[in-house]
């Protein structure tokens, strides 16, 4: 057993990862800018920029396997540490999510569907791809976009000069805009002997790019299973270890990839209290050797985000069901602060409590 996590990233992932990681002994270790992060409050932490290869050296040198909160270090960055300290999830796999245009190529080649693309590095190429593709369309940055950031929804009243001026550059891709009933997710956790275990799908609800609450399990057999078929295609090819995260469009009944998450996600923290052994418990687990555990749902849960602001306690706390998550964050507009999950016995009990539980909510 590795007992001693490196997380390059002190974020709220990272926060959750720590916790999850005491009560089987497992010492976490942060790297991160700052002692004032939700990593940094509940583990010790190396204060230094993320890709500085001094830090990383040392955080790799007190732990046993180095892990991710935040996935956008640059591979060149990595590989030195490769030799002394495994990296799980693979170097492969965080290159290949850090580019839009690479994470839609592998699913292609996996023959995994994707929403009709093209990259944009001119104002030509924007549009030939507007004429290929049509109106709408997404143009997105292919790198360090995340949550909604980076993109611009275009349609027919769009002028191409004026896009062009605001956001243009080269690194872009334009993505059909996918006319979806549904955006779903499957987290999954594979060991390094190939074993895997998934977490039941989950029914998201984004706005502005940024998830806004999860409600699991999302019940749909046969989208499930095409799911899990897809998650297994790219952690084999990836020769993946830990957790890892497929978010769809689900459109006209199909499963369409939007993008993959080399890490536990946001859209997973409803298995803290929801599943036998959370995404967290479970990543752990993978990249430390251990056996996986039971993702077996406990009832039906919903998870809702708390975004730019905390919202009151005392109300929420009086839910039956409801349990509380505070990263210890200073509010920002729009920034991630905590949550909430709700555990139900049945659907209908969830949906009840979800929707009392949202009056308290305000997404600022
Ligand atoms: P992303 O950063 O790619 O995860 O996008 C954030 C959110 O924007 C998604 O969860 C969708 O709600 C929306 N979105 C992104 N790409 C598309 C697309 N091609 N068609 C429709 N909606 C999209």
């Amino acid at each position: 057993m590795r007992s001693r996590v490196g997380i390059v990233g002190a974020g709220q992932l990272g926060r959750m990862l720590a916790l999850s990681g005491y009560p089987l002994g497992i010492k976490t270790t942060f790297l991160d800018r700052s002692a004032d992060t939700p990593g940094g409050q509940v583990a010790p932490i190396i204060v230094g920029e993320l890709d500085d290869p001094e830090r990383l050296a040392q955080l790799a040198a007190a732990s046993d396997v180095l892990t991710f909160d935040w996935e956008n270090i640059e591979g060149t960055r990595l590989a030195p540490l490769e030799g002394t300290t495994p990296i799980r999830p693979p170097r492969a796999a965080l290159e290949v999510s850090q580019d839009r245009l690479h994470e839609k190529a592998l699913f292609s080649a996996l023959k995994i569907p994707v929403a009709p693309h093209a990259a944009v590095d001119s104002r030509e190429d924007l549009l030939r791809a507007r004429q290929t593709l049509g109106l709408r369309g997404i143009l997105k940055t292919r790198r360090l976009g995340y949550d909604g950031k980076g993109q611009l929804l275009l349609d027919e009243a769009d002028d191409l000069d004026e896009v062009w001026a605001r956001i243009g550059q080269s690194g872009l891709i334009y993505e059909q805009f996918q006319t979806f009933s549904r955006e779903v997710s499957l987290i999954g956790a594979r060991s390094a002997s190939g074993a895997i275990v998934y977490y039941p799908l989950a029914s998201n609800t984004h706005s502005g790019g940024v998830l806004r609450y999860t409600v699991a399990p999302y019940a749909n057999a046969p989208l499930e299973r095409l799911a899990r078929r897809y998650l297994k295609k790219v952690m084999e090819h990836l020769d993946y270890v830990g957790v890892l995260t497929i978010e769809f469009f689900v459109v006209n009944g199909r499963l369409v990839a939007n993008e993959m998450a080399p890490r536990v996600h946001n859209s997973g923290h409803w298995t803290i209290e929801g599943c036998v052994t959370s995404q967290f418990e479970n990543h752990l687990r993978a990249i430390c050797d251990l056996p996986l555990g039971s993702t077996r749902a406990h009832g039906h849960a919903a998870m809702v985000n708390f975004l730019g602001n905390m919202p009151k306690m005392d109300p929420l706390l009086r839910l039956d069901g409801l349990a509380f998550h505070d990263y210890g964050k200073v509010p920002r507009p729009g920034r991630k602060v905590g949550h909430c999950t709700i555990l139900a016995r049945t659907a209908r009990e969830r949906n009840e409590v979800l929707s009392k539980a949202l009056q308290w909510v305000e997404w600022t």
